[in-house]
């Protein structure tokens, strides 16, 4: 169903049979955490449906752990029943695993050239490895503290930056998130108390606000979608490390985007968010006009509303 909202002639009978395919392969195998072991395959195929990857590459999200753990997979019958593009892929996915990363600084450059070589076969390699990684990133709980630190620190040095090049902003700020939760638990455990303070509150704000602001763009003539949170706690404590501030002294926690139909539109909805709200002027980004060096582009601006502060990022669909 996912995938069809946004590919409507998508093969979908090539992910049933990919899906049936991994449920053998993985029969009888469990996760650290006791789950059927299929669970993280349909799992890793549901992270790439939201970022509405192709049907190859999420099929190949299903079959990603059949070659290696897989009883009776061979590579010529996966290439046999889905072809030999998703057999390359599946292929591919189970190389990077095997690939020995390095953890020293001065070797990044090394573990760079590993990634750009897998990449630079087929891109959906390293889109569903990051897949499987964020996956198995928030399923880190059975794991001994010692472990969840060096997967983290792999996954920071690594996967991180690649998924930051590549444009993938929410699945990098996630991945991001869970390294800082396991390299400095004790940090992020202080952080999310002291969040937890003020987050049933910032809840509540975050659904009336979104609607509010939705209904006055509305009245203007600018149909669009908001979409507020609570800001991830890594890039909390990072604006604490650079400002040199307490938590406390963080006011814009909360951060809301706002997705209209064309680039007109972005402008306008800022304009009229700005006639409603005070703002702060050196707050004020143009990345439509200058966008950040992976491509990104977004209007953002930091308004206060009822003396709060409130990130803005206004963007296209
Ligand atoms: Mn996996």
């Amino acid at each position: 169903g996912m995938v069809q909202s946004y590919a409507p002639d998508a093969d979908i009978q090539l992910l049933m049979n990919a899906y049936f395919y991994a449920q053998q392969a993985h029969d009888g195998q469990f996760r650290k955490s006791g789950a059927d072991y299929i669970t993280h395959p349909l799992a890793v195929a549901g992270i790439l449906a939201e970022m509405k990857m192709d049907v190859e590459t999420i099929a190949t999200g299903l079959l990603h752990d059949s070659l290696e753990d897989g009883p009776f997979t061979r590579y010529s019958i996966l290439e046999e029943q889905f072809g030999a593009d998703i057999a390359l892929l599946v292929d591919g996915v189970t190389k990077i695993g095997k690939l020995q990363f390095k953890s020293k600084m001065e070797e990044q450059a090394e573990n760079f050239r590993k990634m750009v070589l897998a990449m630079s076969k087929d891109v959906r390699v390293v889109l569903v490895k990051l897949g499987d990684r964020l996956h198995n990133m928030r399923n880190m709980g059975p794991m001994p503290p010692h472990k969840r630190k060096k997967k983290s620190q792999e996954t920071q040095d690594i996967f991180v930056p690649i998924a930051n090049r590549l444009g993938l902003s929410k699945l990098k700020s996630e991945l991001e998130d869970l390294c800082f939760r396991y390299i400095e638990p004790e940090i992020y455990e202080d952080l999310e108390a002291r969040l937890e303070l003020r987050a049933p509150d910032h809840e509540d704000f975050i659904e009336k606000f979104g609607r509010h602001i939705q209904e006055e763009l509305a009245s203007k003539g600018i149909q669009c979608k908001v979409y507020g949170r609570v800001k991830y706690l890594r890039s909390v404590y990072n604006k604490m490390l650079a400002q040199k501030v307490s938590f406390e002294q963080v006011h814009d926690l909360l951060a809301f985007r706002v997705l209209v139909e064309d680039l007109g539109q972005c402008y306008a909805a800022l304009g009229v968010t700005h006639s409603l709200y005070p703002h702060h002027p050196n707050r004020l980004k143009d990345y439509i006009a200058q966008p950040k060096s992976n491509g990104y582009q977004s209007l953002h601006t930091v308004i206060l509303p009822e003396r709060r502060q409130v990130e803005m990022q206004i963007r296209t669909y």
